[in-house]
């Protein structure tokens, strides 16, 4: 049995990859430190309660369990506060993950997955955006993945650790078994915070109805939380099977608009969702939409929920669980 750690297995996407390794006979084992994560959504496999950023956690771990790969979802990830704090982010997501790759190269440990985001390309200057586009994040939160995502070129260089960094578009939905979904708090993201409207518990607003598209509002490439998981385990597959360190990009290749995301989910829910609009977000660019060739190609992925429906569907049912 393969032994793969998952840093940050009880948060949002490592719980469904935690799924997926388990139904692809993987043995995953959790490392989180509840912080943002939740100790109901370890359903698949053990759980270790640890920080990434203390190393007697990271030791004894390491002494307990002979790991064979790691998937490394434990780390900040809300933009905004990422620019008035961005100590924080750089302490977590990039001085703790440079801890977490000590461990990796001290135990021998080869194969490395990396969340990383689509946040490390900034401003794009073309749609879609293909993995060559040039990385400008104008966060800390994107550059603190961007950091990792050159370390972790290094790494591979001096000692051989082969990794593969995932940027993700906009992660969504739930798992359709309903086993396990998406529980932030704070809630920022779009789809959950519309669903609370429709819940009424709040009112949605739109960040702006005055940019340079179809609608005038921001336009995002939603990809399934589940479709992400998949694409987790095909990586590590590909390197376990002497594939070779690479970037891809995590997107199902279509826009959607914050217009278009409010009035699926009120068709989904049959609820009306009164909206306002608002300003800009700062640092929201108009348009981010993934080419997704590279891991269709590469990884042989294959993305099932490519319409916001369904992905928006998984969601409410998510959501409106008792
Ligand atoms: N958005 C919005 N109202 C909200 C939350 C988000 O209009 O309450 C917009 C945001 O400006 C962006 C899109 O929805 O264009 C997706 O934002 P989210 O925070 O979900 O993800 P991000 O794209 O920032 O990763």
């Amino acid at each position: 049995m393969v032994n793969v750690l998952v840093t940050g297995g009880a948060g949002y996407i490592g719980s469904h990859c935690c799924k997926e390794l388990h139904n692809k006979g993987y043995n995953p084992i959790t490392f989180d430190n509840l912080v943002y994560g939740h100790r109901e959504n370890v359903k698949w496999g053990n759980f270790y309660k640890g920080d990434i950023g203390n190393l007697k956690d990271l030791e004894t771990f390491f002494e307990k369990y002979k790991i064979d790969a790691v998937i490394h979802f434990a780390a900040y990830a809300y933009v905004g506060e990422s620019i008035t704090d961005p100590q924080k982010y750089y302490l977590n997501n990039l001085q703790n993950t440079i801890n977490l790759l000590h461990h990796l190269l001290k135990n021998n440990i080869k194969y490395f997955i990396f969340s990383s985001t689509c946040a490390t390309y900034g401003n794009p200057n073309r749609i879609p955006i293909d993995e060559d586009h040039p990385r400008s994040p104008i966060n800390p939160y994107g550059r603190s993945k961007k950091m990792i995502e050159d370390i972790l070129e290094d790494y591979n260089r001096a000692y051989g650790l082969k990794f593969v960094s995932l940027r993700y578009f906009n992660a969504a939905g739930a798992d359709p078994d309903g086993e396990t979904g998406e529980n932030h708090d704070p809630e920022t993201h779009l789809i959950p915070l519309v669903l609370d409207v429709a819940a009424g518990k709040s009112e949605a607003q739109v960040f702006g109805t005055d940019y340079d598209t179809k609608d005038g509002s921001c336009i995002r490439d939603y990809i399934h939380v589940s479709d992400l998981a998949s694409a987790h385990v095909l990586a590590l597959e590909r390197l376990m099977n002497e594939g070779s360190s690479s970037f891809f990009n995590l997107g199902t290749g279509l826009g959607h608009s914050v217009l278009e995301v409010i009035e699926t989910a009120s068709e989904i829910t049959g609820k009306e969702i009164p909206l306002k609009v608002t300003s800009r977000r700062p640092g929201d660019p108009p348009v981010l939409v993934a080419s997704n060739e590279k891991a269709i190609n590469e990884l042989g992925w294959k993305p099932e929920y490519t319409s916001l429906e369904d992905i928006i569907r998984t969601a409410w049912n998510w959501h409106k669980r008792p």
